[in-house]
């Protein structure tokens, strides 16, 4: 298959619907963690879980970037825009996540702060040659996908000899955030979930690769199946991962050879080691400190560092109270369990991050399942 068209086609749909059914044990119940947020908005918006037989389920997992960023990081931008006057520059999906003292990105810019939405750190590093009088800050926040054009352009940045661009460094790592569901103390006191396996992220893995997943197919006995962003794409990586368990295979393989190898992008690799390092522990939204989870600007990219720049101190944030994204976010609770979904946080008023962006888990249901009766996700 060439076209995009062909990973949406209902007639094939169809024969591998029947195909799961066919190889998916009546005796037995199948549970597969969606790691990666767009396969969680693929999955609902292409209503997936409804042709998969009743003992194959989906859970959804904490690949939502904007899901996992917490309360501190945020309250960080706001304070570079509101405090030291910086000109913040930030996707657009950040903007309305819920932050401290009822304020977002957003908020923070009707109380006088210059927030702009950009597509690309570069938009921002325009922004800050425009405005040479002016600190300017990208909020970089995302996985392995988006962490090398920070990477690129904190290296232009320095070739260019720009001295009012600096970047709020907030990207993190996949097979850290894996690890911790299959292993933290939170697992604890959250509670976990029976997991059979993994579908794998899809852009993550164009970048690391296959080969960071065979750790956890080794170690931990769950397959993972790679899988691209189409319907066909996850149905596809649902009928892999349940033809290993049955045979009792912990593997991992690629459903999305179209775009990743085992080794990834070594290029895009070398560029994200020379400008970043690990991080000792970075805090998830719903997840809890993570040790070694997370990026920080090397001592070498100093300069473009927000966080020296600033003097900046990240305290965290608890939690609005009756808000699940925690569970959520861990796979051991689904949206409607939320006392406030639907009713008191919508799209339009989020209380919750995963209620924000359109790969959050809340936001995906409420979209797309949320009318339906019995509804998947
Ligand atoms: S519905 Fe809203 S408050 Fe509840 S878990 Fe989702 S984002 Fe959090």
């Amino acid at each position: 298959m060439k076209y995009i068209d062909e990973f949406r086609d209902g007639e094939l749909a169809k024969g591998l619907a029947a195909a799961i059914a066919a190889a998916a044990r009546p005796e037995r119940q199948y549970a597969f963690m969606e790691f990666c947020g767009g396969h969680t908005h693929a999955i609902s918006r292409h209503g997936v879980t409804d042709l998969l037989p009743a003992n194959v389920r989906m859970v959804h997992g904490p690949g939502c970037p904007v899901c996992v960023l917490p309360i501190g990081r945020i309250d960080m931008a706001i304070r570079l825009a509101l405090e030291h006057r910086a000109i913040l520059c930030s996707y657009g999906d950040c903007l309305r996540v819920p932050a401290s003292g009822g304020l977002s990105l957003l908020k923070a810019k009707s109380h006088g702060g210059d927030v702009r939405m950009v597509y690309s750190p570069a938009d921002a590093l325009e922004i800050a040659r425009e405005n040479p009088a002016r600190q300017v800050v990208f909020f970089a926040i995302g996985f392995e996908t988006t962490t090398p054009p920070s990477a690129v352009v904190i290296k232009q940045a320095a070739a260019l000899g720009v001295k009012n661009f600096s970047v709020l460094c907030c990207h993190v790592l996949t097979p850290s955030a894996i690890m911790s569901i299959l292993e933290s103390p939170e697992v604890r006191r959250w509670g976990t979930v029976p997991l059979d396996g993994f579908v794998g992220p899809a852009h993550v893995s164009t970048v690391i690769g296959s080969r960071p997943y065979e750790f956890f197919a080794a170690e931990y006995r769950k397959p993972v199946v790679i899988a691209g962003f189409e319907p066909l794409d996850v149905m596809q990586a649902i009928l892999m991962l349940i033809r290993q368990v049955n045979e009792g295979r912990c593997q991992v393989e690629n459903e999305f050879t179209r775009a990743v190898t085992r080794e990834g992008n070594r290029k895009a690799q070398d560029l994200v080691a020379e400008v970043f390092e690990l991080r000792r522990s970075f805090e998830w939204r719903g997840m809890g400190t993570i040790p070694y989870s997370a990026l920080a600007i090397r001592q070498a990219f100093a300069d473009f560092d927000a966080e020296r720049r600033f003097a900046l101190e990240y305290h965290p944030v608890p939690d609005h109270k009756a808000c699940d994204c925690g569970a959520i976010l861990r796979g051991v609770k689904e949206p409607r369990d939320c006392k406030l979904f639907g009713s008191v946080c919508t799209p339009e008023n989020p209380i919750g991050s995963c209620m924000v962006s359109s790969e959050g888990a809340c936001a995906a249901y409420y979209t797309y399942g949320r009318h339906r009766e019995g509804g998947a996700g």
